[in-house]
């Protein structure tokens, strides 16, 4: 049974050329939006098909592949190794940009409870809790975000049936129950280093996401950043 999400419209969309760190360019469409219902700045980025002219319900081919990135300025800004979120994101925009859709950004830094009490959980996760047992020490969920605003962004650009690129089944779940068809789960890429190990052992264990990690110690994990090809299993 799908909820009815209040209805929210474009309020403008642009170009915007896009060129990260390691050289790799591309133009994306940028949508903002009015009615949003946490009354977030939370942006859409068209990417490849959708980077073009905006009609609504104008694509009527393949469902375009959508990826829900919550902002992590650490990661997504700074580059810091102690999450993958940064590699996440420059991923999926590559990924979406060959396949066309969206990248979702939503504004829900830390799985949503900020961003000092972010580095406040990761205070305690120096002291030895994992990342989700920090939010909890802190007074927090393991995980607050909400997709709500997500489905409205999808349903205002005219797209109630995805492909989404995640390894979160919970993103999957929550925008079913938001009436957005789900037609397909695509999964990311693993971007292990030795700075976040604990941290993505910690989401394959405790948030269920569907992370193949190599078994054994963490220490004898291949390193270096070096992203795993594929190690995944769909879900
Ligand atoms: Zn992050």
């Amino acid at each position: 049974m799908s909820q009815i999400v209040p209805p929210a419209s474009v309020r403008t969309h642009l170009r915007v050329p896009l060129r990260f760190a390691d050289g790799y360019a591309t133009t994306a469409r940028v949508f903002t939006f009015d009615g949003l219902v946490d009354g977030g700045e939370h942006l859409a980025i068209g990417l490849g098909d959708r980077a073009g002219a905006f009609t609504p319900n104008g694509h009527k081919g393949a469902p375009p592949l959508v990826r829900p990135h919550s902002e992590c300025l650490t990661g997504d800004v700074l580059g810091s190794e102690r999450c993958d979120c940064g590699a996440q994101m420059s991923h999926a925009v590559k990924h979406i940009a060959d396949a066309g859709g969206y990248l979702l950004y939503l504004r829900q830094e830390g799985r949503g409870i900020g961003l000092y009490a972010k580095l406040d959980a990761y205070a305690l996760q120096d002291a030895g809790l994992d990342t989700y047992e920090a939010n909890l020490a802190l007074g927090y969920a393991e995980d607050e975000r909400d997709y709500t605003a997500a489905a409205q962004m999808l349903l205002a650009l005219g797209q109630s049936r995805v492909a989404l690129l995640t390894n979160n089944p919970d993103k999957a779940a929550q925008l079913r129950r938001l009436g957005v068809t789900v037609t397909e789960q695509v999964p990311t890429g693993v971007h292990l280093s030795t700075a976040n190990a604990r941290y993505l052992a910690a989401k394959a264990r405790r948030g269920e996401h569907t992370l193949d990690l190599p078994p054994g110690p963490h220490e004898t994990w291949p390193t270096d950043g070096a992203v795993a090809q594929q190690p995944y299993r769909l879900s």
